[in-house]
């Protein structure tokens, strides 16, 4: 049988990886000279960084399998961290006392917040838990901050809003409670049975070395082919199987998995009236970007924790999460990571850069020690994806099935219900679509 994969994201290399395993030769075709799609390793001021930097979660458990599987260890490549919040209003460590203990207890310990709100956020919680972790298709996340009387209060502010931002990129009004619920109770929420949920896994590589780089080389050595610079212009219909069209290449394969961004999924799509349905709901997705500001320090400098929150660039723009990239090999750098769409967009590069620069400056520390004079700003690159992830609203229509016709499948983030992109909800999307076409063997 031959397997066509279209796109080397994390949703791609998972599929070939697990197709690869089965004994099949999946051919992955990227547009791309790299593997990786929207997380991946990029060379700037003569360091491997990141094209955003991202935070990875103990709940990701198909990527930290298909790591391991893949011969790279989880605990080499990421530094694991109980959950803490660190900024300028609010300070929250979640303590080492089993699930949900260490919720509750982490909400009522939190230094910043008051005891009102502390237990109307326990009681939120509680009430989440009895639902399922579920919330009505409409909600927003603003709209159940209000209900449970936790807006404008600091735990809104400096735990929902930036947990919101990171998971789903999409401003609170618009964000999907229903998404954000789920998130909660595959972290927060997950017990007993999945310990270290919550805790952080900060790349202590950059993440093309983290897994596209390791994924690609595995694939190839396991009978399969991920070819890079090859862009899929069509899919169509031939005889039994499909016809693929390159630039310059036409391919035929038993089956295909479509593995690319929604964005682009479109107008690879063939004519098929489930496609058709398909094309309908992506027409009505947005999409929101993400900006990575990496701020170049002396070597010796660095943050207070590995990672921070700091107030907005401008009053209106939403918690930036700040990263200390010296445990990625990177002394002196910093990643500022913005979610969504706002005001900062407008400010130019040099601009952000200083204000968030100014606003990280309490959390600074030189040689161990808090930084008391100004840190000098030696270089400064702002990488925007301007379509990071799909906008996670409420009411969005997610795919209800993955196999649109014999042999034809749907991979990818978005793929993944009712999740918000994610790296894990790429990777088990990629392996649901393996599952598939070894299914249609
Ligand atoms: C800046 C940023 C920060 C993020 N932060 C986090 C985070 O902290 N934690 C987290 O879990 N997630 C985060 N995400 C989301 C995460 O990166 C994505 O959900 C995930 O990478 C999506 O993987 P994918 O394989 O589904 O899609 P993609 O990565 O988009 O992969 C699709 C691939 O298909 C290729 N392709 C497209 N069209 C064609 C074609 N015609 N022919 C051949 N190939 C094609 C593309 O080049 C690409 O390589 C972040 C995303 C960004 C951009």
């Amino acid at each position: 049988m031959t397997v066509a994969v279209i796109g080397a994201g994390w949703a791609g290399l998972a599929c070939a990886i697990d197709l690869a395993a089965a004994g099949e030769r999946p051919l992955v075709l990227e547009s791309a000279r790299q593997p990786g799609g929207r997380a991946r390793g990029v060379e700037l001021n003569g360091q491997t960084l990141d094209n955003g930097q991202h935070l990875l979660i103990g709940a990701y458990t198909d990527t930290l399998d298909l790591m391991r599987r893949i011969g790279v260890d989880p605990k080499t490549v990421l530094r694991r961290h109980r959950l803490f919040v660190a900024s300028p209003e609010l300070r929250l460590a979640l303590p080492a006392l089993p699930p949900p203990l260490d919720v509750a207890a982490g909400l009522l310990l939190a230094r910043g917040a008051g005891w009102g709100e502390k237990f109307r956020a326990v009681r939120a919680m509680k009430t989440l838990e009895a639902a399922g972790w579920s919330a009505p298709p409409q909600q927003t996340v603003a709209g159940w901050l209000a209900a449970t009387g936790l807006a404008g209060s600091v735990l809104a502010r400096r735990l929902y809003a930036p947990l919101c931002l990171a998971a789903l990129n999409t401003p609170l009004e618009a964000a999907s409670m229903a998404v954000f619920a789920r998130v909660l109770g595959d972290s927060l929420g997950a017990g007993a049975n999945a310990p270290g949920a919550t805790d952080y896994l900060v790349a202590a590589t950059d993440l093309s070395t983290l897994f596209p780089a390791p994924a690609a080389t595995w694939v190839a050595t396991h009978g399969g082919e991920v070819r890079t610079s090859a862009r899929v212009r069509a899919i169509a219909r031939q005889g039994q199987g499909w016809q693929i069209r390159l630039d310059d290449a036409a391919i035929t394969a038993d089956q295909v998995v479509l593995a690319v961004a929604p964005q682009h999924a479109a107008a690879l799509l063939p004519d098929l009236p489930a496609a058709q349905e398909i094309r309908q709901q992506l027409a009505t997705y947005r999409y929101e970007p993400i900006a990575t500001v990496y701020l170049g320090l002396p070597a010796d400098t660095g943050l207070s924790r590995p990672i921070v929150q700091i107030d907005g660039p401008s009053a209106d723009d939403a918690p930036v999460w700040v990263f200390d990239r010296a445990p990625l090999g990177n002394p002196g750098v910093l990643a500022c990571v913005i979610s969504a769409s706002g005001p900062w967009q407008t400010l130019s590069e040099a601009e952000l850069a200083q204000r968030l620069l100014e606003k990280a400056r309490p959390f600074l520390i030189s040689k161990g020690v808090p930084s008391n004079s100004a840190p000098i700003l030696a270089w400064q690159r702002r990488i925007v994806e301007t379509r990071a992830t799909f906008a996670a609203t409420a009411g969005l229509p997610r795919p209800e099935r993955i196999t649109l016709a014999p042999g034809l499948h749907l991979a990818g983030d978005w793929t993944w219900a009712p999740w918000p992109a994610t790296l894990e909800g790429a990777v088990r999307s990629g392996r649901r679509a393996a599952r598939a076409v070894l299914a249609n063997h």
